[in-house]
């Protein structure tokens, strides 16, 4: 066993401690059956780190990180930290590691599995099969801007991109069509925004390097539109922060549930990988959360930081074929389920799936 490789975990608040460990135990059966071997180093982030170190994003977890080789996260936040300052909440100490780790460009797949395709408040005729990446710009824009202020009777923030920010991430952009259908749609507002109509120029030069993908460009609230009366139209979608913020989440709902979906933080850097949802702090601690989601960003983990792609196939298949034998946890419970299954359960059973 040579392949080894150093995992930063973080499991942040709420339900993440219980999601992480499952989408561990999942890691762990699939790389002693691909032959390597994780070691992993818990990190604090969030309202654990506020806690025990006073701060959201301690300087340990900030130098821990740069030793890793991948990050994995659960999810931070909860009602505790809500009345904080800012700049102390949870969220800022989020933020600021993905400035710290240069993560400017987050994947947000968008899929829907054919055993769940009723989940979905859609019809299946409108979602089945959807398959979309979502490449959102993820360190810039509207929510980094400088200036920004709140005061007592106006409130600005200010939403700029360089040349390099909107290059940068439209080249990881075209580098993922070319992988797929080779399909881009650049969504923006250049009909009102400034900055949307540098965007859509820099994509235009960028494209020029491409030419075997088919660029489109689309305004985002056409986009939310099309999201939700076509979806099988979209391949690669790339988008700017907020605009990506917003339109991922409504492509995750195509799915059924927030439960099911991962993404992945890329970057100059260490990766991050989580899911896409938040700490849901109403079902934290009974056991029910779905590990899903946690577990397929585990699988992107695998894919894009490490390379394993086989150990990562492993984990997908893995997945499908639990969601076929109809084990649900209870957010999906309603959908063609043979058995409701905890939290902990359904990490067994991906688990053992992925180990064969
Ligand atoms: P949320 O995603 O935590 O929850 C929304 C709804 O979905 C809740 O009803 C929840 O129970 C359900 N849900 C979420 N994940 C689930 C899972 N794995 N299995 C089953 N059901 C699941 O969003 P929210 O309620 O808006 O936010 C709660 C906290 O999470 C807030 O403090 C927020 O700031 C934080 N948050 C963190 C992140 C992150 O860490 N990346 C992202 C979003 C929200």
């Amino acid at each position: 066993m040579n392949r080894s490789y150093k995992i930063g975990v973080i499991k942040g608040d709420g339900i993440g401690p219980e999601i992480v460990d499952e989408a561990i135990k999942v890691l762990d059966a699939v790389s002693v059956a691909q032959g390597f071997n994780l070691k992993y180093e818990e990190l604090l982030l969030g309202g654990a780190a506020i806690d025990q170190t006073g701060v959201p994003l301690p300087e340990e977890t900030i130098q821990g990180v740069k030793q890793c080789d991948a990050i994995l996260f659960g999810a931070i936040g909860g009602p505790q930290w809500d009345n904080l300052e800012r700049t102390l909440r949870p969220e800022s100490g989020l933020l600021a590691l993905r400035k710290e780790m240069g993560t400017f460009a987050n994947l947000r797949p968008a899929m829907v599995y054919d055993e769940l395709v009723n989940a979905s408040s859609l019809k299946p005729s409108v979602i089945q099969g959807v398959d979309i990446m979502v490449v959102r710009e993820l360190t810039g824009g509207l929510y980094f801007g400088q200036p920004r202020a709140l005061e007592d009777d106006k409130a600005f923030n200010t939403m700029i991109y360089t040349r390099e920010e909107v290059k940068r991430i439209a080249i990881v952009a075209f580098d993922i069509a070319m992988k797929r259908n080779k399909r881009l749609c650049s969504v923006d507002k250049s009909n009102v925004l400034e900055v949307s109509q540098f965007w859509r120029e820099i994509v235009e030069e960028i494209a020029v390097d491409y030419p075997e993908v088919a660029l489109s460009h689309m305004y985002v609230d056409n986009a939310a539109m099309q999201l939700i009366r076509d979806p099988k139209q979209f391949d690669v979608i790339l988008t700017s922060n907020i605009f990506g913020d917003i339109l991922s989440d409504a492509a995750s709902m195509l799915s059924g549930s927030i439960g099911l979906l991962p993404s992945a933080s890329t970057g100059k850097g260490v990766g991050l990988f989580e899911p896409i949802h938040g700490s849901a702090p109403d079902i934290a601690g009974q056991g029910i959360a779905n590990p899903l989601a946690t577990i397929s960003s585990a699988s992107m983990m695998l894919r894009y930081a490490l390379n394993e792609n086989e150990a990562a196939d492993k984990i997908d298949e893995a997945i499908k074929k639990t969601l076929a034998e109809g084990y649900r946890t209870g957010d999906i419970g309603d959908y063609d389920a043979t058995e409701i299954v905890t939290c902990s359960q359904m990490g067994d059973i991906v688990a053992d799936y992925a180990s064969r």
